[in-house]
């Protein structure tokens, strides 16, 4: 195997102008270190505030390359942007706000190649979020182990390696919502995760909502199952059952005790049936979403929109070291 294999950092930035200097400080010298070709590459994922100027500013090195997207795309599309320009043969996804020490990046490297795994997840040792954040990742992870059947155990750190033909999979497979680390481990053979350290975001606050991470969730159980789906029609026959068993109930009890018995009765048959309302609602809300999404598929409307590739001469040189 060629022991220099080039290396490609792709690194999602939204609105992160505080931290882009400390980043870029902290990943050359680690970079320059490990002695092989590499490029990293920036995506600016429709920031609103000095990002791109100071990315724009990065170009003085010359193993710098910066993708402008159009607009806010999130940082899953905007990652695959990234993926769709590498020229390494091992791919490092990270995130921009130095919560994923660039110093691990050796650490993932040597692991994916001693032992020739195709993907390289993480995990955080201790997590430094809040509790907001982390109790909504708990659960995402719970769901996407049962969902996927790979038993990952941090879904959501992105300071992942990935080989270039998973990336070259994931970007030919031209599928909406999807969400990287799933999609990789799902069209890779060898999957493997080690520990890594995890920090204190270095500015700024967290671009996830409880929104966001909901829609994330969504994206993650439908595009890996119809499990949603399934349930809401076993959890309908259970409930008509329990429905039918409990109108006999009241039938006999209505016999048993006489017609003043049964006009009390009203109420508990009104919440019965306010139950029954609310699962309806619920259950048109899941495949709602889905035809949501079977829409956006169906549209095929591009999941990023390129601006432009910074430099604009194609010929400018891979940093070597
Ligand atoms: N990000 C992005 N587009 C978005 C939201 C986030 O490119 O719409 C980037 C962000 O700049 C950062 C990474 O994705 O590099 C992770 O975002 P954040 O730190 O907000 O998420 P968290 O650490 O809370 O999961
Ligand atoms: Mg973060």
């Amino acid at each position: 195997m060629d022991k220099k294999m080039m290396i490609s950092l792709v690194i999602p930035v939204y609105n992160e102008e505080a931290n882009l200097a400390h980043l870029i400080e902290r990943l050359r010298p680690v970079m320059q270190k490990m002695g092989r070709n590499y490029e990293i590459i920036f995506v600016d994922d429709g920031s609103r505030d000095n990002s791109l100027a100071i990315l724009k500013s990065f170009l003085i090195y010359p193993e710098v390359r910066v993708v402008e997207l159009t607009r806010n795309y999130g940082q899953h599309a905007a990652i695959f942007s990234g993926f769709s320009v590498v020229r390494g043969d091992i791919v490092i996804t990270l995130d921009a706000d130095l919560q994923n020490p660039p110093e691990e990046i050796p650490h993932l490297v040597r692991v994916m190649e001693e032992e020739d795994y195709d993907v390289v997840g993480t995990i955080r040792k201790e997590r430094k979020d809040s509790f907001l954040r982390t109790f909504p990742s708990r659960i995402i992870n719970g769901i996407t182990r049962k969902m996927t059947k790979v038993n990952m155990s941090d879904w959501g750190c992105m300071l992942r390696a990935y080989r270039r033909n998973v990336v070259e999979r994931m970007v030919n497979c031209h599928e909406h919502s999807t969400f990287i680390p799933a999609l990789a481990t799902y069209f890779s053979k060898k999957v493997t995760e080690i520990e890594v350290g995890h920090e204190e975001r270095y500015a700024g606050e967290s671009n996830y909502s409880l929104r966001k991470l909901i829609n994330l969730q969504f994206d993650l159980v439908s595009s890996f199952s119809e499990f949603p789906l399934k349930f809401i029609m076993f959890a309908g026959i259970a409930m008509a059952f329990l429905g039918i068993s409990f109108g006999i109930l009241l039938g006999i009890a209505r016999l048993v005790y006489g017609a003043h018995w049964a006009a009390q009765g009203i109420f508990t048959l009104f919440a019965i049936l306010f139950a029954f309302v609310g699962f309806q609602f619920f259950a048109l809300g899941v495949i709602g979403e889905y035809i949501g999404r079977i829409y956006r598929e169906v549209r095929k409307r591009p999941e990023y929109m390129i601006e432009r590739i910074y430099p604009t001469d194609e010929n400018r040189r891979i940093c070597i070291s």
